[in-house]
């Protein structure tokens, strides 16, 4: 009954793996280290089958990787309609890998729009769309546990900019609020250290950081 952060270096986003009987992985990565990545998963794994592979949002920093892990762990990928179109068309402009400096490989992804609930067995996750980062941008809720994976929507002492494309502030606010009304436990981020325990007061201050508390 675990998520296992892999943290991301560089600009490199964290990788995490929800376990159960069909473990999720969510997010993957620019894919600069895939030999790595892949190496460490298929060990947390343990033969299990990864059944899909959630994004976060379009970011290169999160999806690069997505294409060689989807091949090579066999698991499709699954991102928000409104940031699949730059990931399937493997827009270097539209997933940001330019700002990055790298390529974007397409991939094939199929489409979420909010509410799904995907179930490894151990853990719940309801998938909450949260704009503002990007347009299709979510977060991964598990009610039970009060475990909240955030993407780049909400970090351990701050918020995703809202200035790249389809970024917007009074989204970015709205779903933040949504967050805090979840009132989690425990934050897994997409970049830093998670916040285990106190995931609701970051949430808060995350309200406070953009100026509505
Ligand atoms: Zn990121
Ligand atoms: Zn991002």
């Amino acid at each position: 009954m675990t998520v296992h952060m892999l943290p991301g270096t560089g600009y490199d986003c964290n990788i995490f793996i929800v376990t159960g009987d069909r473990p999720l992985m969510v997010d993957t990565g620019s894919g600069t280290r895939h030999a790595r990545v892949l190496e460490r998963v298929t060990k947390l794994l343990g033969g299990a089958k990864l059944e899909a592979i959630i994004l976060t949002h379009r970011h290169y920093d999160h999806t690069g990787g997505a294409a060689a892990l989807s091949r090579a762990l066999n698991a499709p990928l699954l991102v928000h309609k409104d940031d699949a179109a730059p990931i399937r068309e493997g827009s270097t402009r539209d997933t940001e890998a330019q700002m990055f400096g790298g390529r974007m490989e397409r991939a094939e992804v199929n489409e979420l729009s909010g509410g799904e609930i995907f179930s490894t067995g151990e853990h719940d996750l309801e998938v909450i769309h949260t704009p503002g980062h990007t347009i299709g941008g979510i977060c991964l809720f598990d009610r039970a546990k009060r475990i909240l994976l955030s993407g780049d929507t909400v970090f351990a002492g701050g918020v995703g900019r809202w200035d790249l494309a389809t970024g917007d502030h009074n989204q970015l606010v709205e779903s933040v609020r949504k967050l805090s009304l979840l009132d989690p436990l425990d934050l897994y981020p997409g970049h830093g250290p998670c916040a285990l325990g106190d995931g609701g007061q970051q949430v808060k201050d995350a309200l406070t950081y953009l100026g509505v508390i």
